[in-house]
């Protein structure tokens, strides 16, 4: 079987057969939402599980206790949890990263105390918005209290060793994912854009060591043929939560290839390793905040700009799409600044707006053919420029 068979096979399940193996062998998982450190979770002893709504169907029930103002990310969430399909998780830790998200901390309680939902352990995990040296100390904080609590609920002693060993393990998958996005960089691309999101989705959602043996593979797997043919141009997405593989294959069906990004199921899950040589907890915190960010981040737009410029150089970007959920604020404002940055610029941007697993799919796909045909003739007509100079 491809390799990105089997990868389809654990990134199209909410639950897949790597977690049910662990459960059956006595394995506990945590769910999580973005910059919490995993390497705590690990090394409590337990599975980190980056939330998603993968395979949701709908929000009836979410809608209950959401407003339909809130982004649909959130209520597909919440709603597979009402209906009991994150039975499986030993613990959830929500993180303040969006008001959508930290709502969801209240109404998991509410729904604990009132429909006994599960699990027990619900944490919120406080990261700072901001990128200085106090805000380091507050995280490093943040991650103590965190490791006492579920070293009090699950019975681990999180000591510098274990956090060092979970350390050197998500280092190394970071390691592997970066070789892997390696081969984009080239011309003649050697993996697509939808694999690449369906690989991010695996390996967040199995135990670490499975996990890096699985990127080996895939690594080992990939071959020199390309899969960018002459025409397609190439391009970078960007934006908030984007977990369906078929927007990516939208893209790609327009003589595109997409070969880097900025999103949390991405770059911003394995940018940047933690210092294995100082202290754990001071170190986990400067990568968890200095890290490529989202628009949370509210100093770190020049930083985000200088990731999207050196990476249209090093990539070859002839495109950027960035995509947003409806009632979205942080990538509603963020892509407003994008559009000003691409106006003074001049780079190719695509702004879309989706409802996560909504329809309008045949709308968004007009509008990146459409898209995608106006950047390859800007592209023709600046390379006729060139070779006239
Ligand atoms: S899509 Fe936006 S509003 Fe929804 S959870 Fe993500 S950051 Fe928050």
């Amino acid at each position: 079987m491809d390799i990105f068979q089997t990868v389809g096979e654990i990134s199209g399940k909410a639950y897949n057969s790597y977690l049910q193996t662990a459960k059956e062998n006595g394995g506990k998982i945590a769910g999580y939402f973005c910059q919490v450190p995993v390497e705590v979770i690990h090394a409590a002893g337990l599975i980190p599980y980056r939330m998603r709504a993968v395979g949701s169907t709908g929000t009836t029930k979410g809608d209950i206790y959401y407003s339909p103002l809130n982004c649909t990310f959130t209520r597909h969430c919440f709603d597979r949890a009402l209906r009991g399909g994150f039975d499986f998780l030993d613990a959830v830790i929500f993180m303040n990263g969006c008001d959508h998200t930290r709502r969801m901390y209240d109404n998991w309680r509410y729904a604990r105390k009132t429909q006994n939902i599960s699990p027990d352990f619900l944490y919120m995990f406080i990261t700072p918005h901001v990128i200085d040296e106090n805000c380091i100390v507050r995280y490093a904080g943040e991650i103590r209290k965190f490791s006492k609590s579920l070293s009090e609920k699950f019975g681990t002693d999180i000591t510098n060793d274990l956090l060092l060993n979970s350390i050197k393990l998500f280092n190394k998958q970071r390691r592997l994912i970066a070789k892997i996005y390696e081969k984009r960089k080239s011309m003649g691309v050697t993996v697509k854009g939808s694999d690449i999101l369906s690989m991010l989705l695996a390996v967040t959602a199995m135990p670490v060591a499975a996990a890096n043996d699985l990127l080996e593979r895939i690594d080992a797997s990939i071959g020199d043929n390309s899969v960018q043919e002459e025409a397609d141009i190439r391009v970078l997405i960007t934006g908030g939560c984007l977990e369906e593989i078929d927007i990516i294959r939208i893209i790609e069906g327009c003589h595109a290839v997409v070969v880097a990004d900025n999103l949390s199921l991405g770059a911003r899950y394995f940018d940047m390793e933690v210092d294995e040589s100082g202290d754990p907890v001071e170190s986990l915190a400067k990568r968890y905040l200095k890290k490529l960010s989202c628009p949370r981040m509210i100093n770190a737009f020049d930083a985000r700009m200088k990731y999207l410029y050196d990476t249209i150089k090093h990539y070859k970007i002839d495109a950027v799409i960035t995509q947003k959920l409806k009632f979205c604020d942080l990538w509603g404002v963020e892509n407003l600044m994008l559009m000003k940055e691409s106006k003074r610029t001049g780079f190719p941007l695509l702004a879309l707006e989706r409802e996560l697993y909504g329809e309008g799919i045949g709308q968004l796909k007009t509008r990146i053919q459409a898209f995608i045909e106006k950047a390859r003739n800007m592209k023709k007509a600046d390379m006729a420029a060139q070779s006239r100079a």
